[in-house]
């Protein structure tokens, strides 16, 4: 792999740098694999990097339909945080901010990973009795969280209207100073670089459109471009996660929805932090080009159309408008959407089958951009040893028999 380094950016202006090597090869498919990855998402292509740095099984195939990061992980607004609520979620997330923290040296790729710190605000009573909660919870997990009131919201966030005439009067906020966002190209780009280099296999324009599965156990999926050969698959398809799932026999608590987000015209630099409200149901921040990315909840009906419906993006500027009065000019230049695939307790799954050696790695719904190195490392830990990862194993399917859900509704909030 060539690595990057200043002193390459200088040799290669000498040639006015048309000498780089391509990223990633365009391999041929072979008949077989040891484990094929479904999906070429942040997190197929992180979960086929850490399979081969860490477990040394490097003849691995990420199968996309697309082009890599097409999915979720090129149109999300890319927070990345780890204050979630209950121990399993706390742990999973705060696995990935670790990871995050030497993502670009460990790569060579830039991930700008920029801890500017997200703030989540209370706008009730009940949200400051449940941010405190939430807080408390996170610093005896370890995690850095803290109680804001209004003063030390305005503090960080001078142009927010913390007025008392407000319309959704600010009491206070939860903050997280080590969250922050990074650019998810980079994310997926660097990950699909690091596993290529490694000896993966990275198929694009190749869909899944069944799998081959002989008393009970997985032996190959059906593609597009032929029968690939495998004994372990990873599913890691995000919104199409239950379309994999009927093909393979079975179904998963999840449901589809479309979710949107938009980016204003660049502006100059205002905003230096990540504001969010669960309860007016927007959230903010601005990108190192200078637009303002700008996010909601989920739209309300099942599709699979990667776009979102007028009234939520109306809703979403409201809110915002509202919160900053400042920004009531700004032109918006883009909107879009994906398809989020959500959980019945705002949880991912990660887990084993009814099917021997297929497992998935979906239900991320809203919020999964900010797990991707930790999400990739403990399923690439459970492909390798066949027994999900620690982490991992709370995330299961049998949670939906056993009952015992874990509750992110409050932590997920926003759902970012
Ligand atoms: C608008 C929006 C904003 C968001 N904001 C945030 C945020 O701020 N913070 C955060 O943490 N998360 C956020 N998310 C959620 C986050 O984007 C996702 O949880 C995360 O990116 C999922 O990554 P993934 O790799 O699992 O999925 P994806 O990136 O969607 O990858 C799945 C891949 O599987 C491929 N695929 C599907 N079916 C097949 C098949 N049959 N054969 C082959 N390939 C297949 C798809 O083409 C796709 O490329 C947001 C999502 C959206 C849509």
């Amino acid at each position: 792999m060539q690595r990057y380094s200043g002193f390459g950016l200088v040799k290669h202006a000498l040639s006015h740098h048309e000498n780089w090597q391509r990223q990633w090869r365009n391999p041929t498919p072979k008949p077989a694999y040891d484990v094929i990855i479904v999906g070429g998402g942040g997190h197929g292509l992180a979960t086929a990097y850490y399979l081969a740095k860490e477990f040394g099984i490097t003849n691995v195939a990420v199968i996309e339909k697309g082009w890599l990061g097409g999915g979720n992980t090129a149109r999300n607004t890319t927070i990345v945080r780890s204050n979630y609520l209950w121990d399993e979620s706390a742990f999973l997330y705060e696995h990935a901010m670790k990871l995050w923290e030497g993502l670009s040296q460990d790569l060579n790729y830039n991930v700008m990973f920029s801890q500017r710190g997200v703030m989540n605000l209370g706008h009730t009573l009940q949200d400051m009795r449940d941010i405190q909660r939430r807080v408390n919870a996170n610093r005896l997990n370890g995690i850095d969280s803290e109680v804001l009131d209004t003063a030390g919201v305005q503090k960080i966030v001078p142009i927010m209207d913390c007025s008392k005439n407000a319309r959704y009067p600010v009491l206070g906020a939860s903050w997280q100073p080590r969250a922050g966002v990074a650019r998810h190209d980079a994310v997926a780009w660097g990950y699909a670089r690091g596993a290529d280099a490694l000896g993966v296999d990275i198929l694009q324009q190749t869909e899944v459109i069944g799998f081959k599965i002989r008393d009970g156990q997985i032996y190959g999926v059906h593609t597009n471009r032929g029968d690939i050969e495998a004994k372990t698959v990873g599913c890691v398809a995000a919104g199409n996660s239950g379309v994999l799932a009927g093909m393979a026999g079975f179904r998963l608590p999840l449901e589809s929805h479309p979710l949107q987000a938009l980016v204003s015209e660049p502006i100059k630099p205002v905003l230096d932090t990540v504001v969010m409200s669960n309860h007016v149901h927007g959230y903010v921040s601005q990108s190192d080009k200078g637009d303002l990315v700008i996010g909601a909840g989920i739209d309300g009906y099942n599709g699979y159309g990667q776009r979102g419906s007028y009234p939520t993006v109306e809703h979403t500027l409201q809110a915002i408008v509202e919160m900053f009065p400042i920004f009531s000019r700004v032109r918006m230049n883009r909107q879009w959407g994906g398809v989020v695939d959500t959980c019945p307790d705002a949880c991912p799954i990660l887990s084993k089958t009814p099917v021997k050696g297929l497992y998935f790695n979906c239900g991320w719904g809203t919020g999964g951009f900010k797990a991707t190195p930790g999400s990739g490392h403990v399923f690439a830990a459970s492909l390798a040893k066949g027994e999900m990862h620690p982490i991992a194993a709370p995330f299961s399917i049998d949670r939906f028999h056993s009952g015992a859900l874990i509750d992110e509704h409050g932590a997920a909030g926003v759902a970012h």
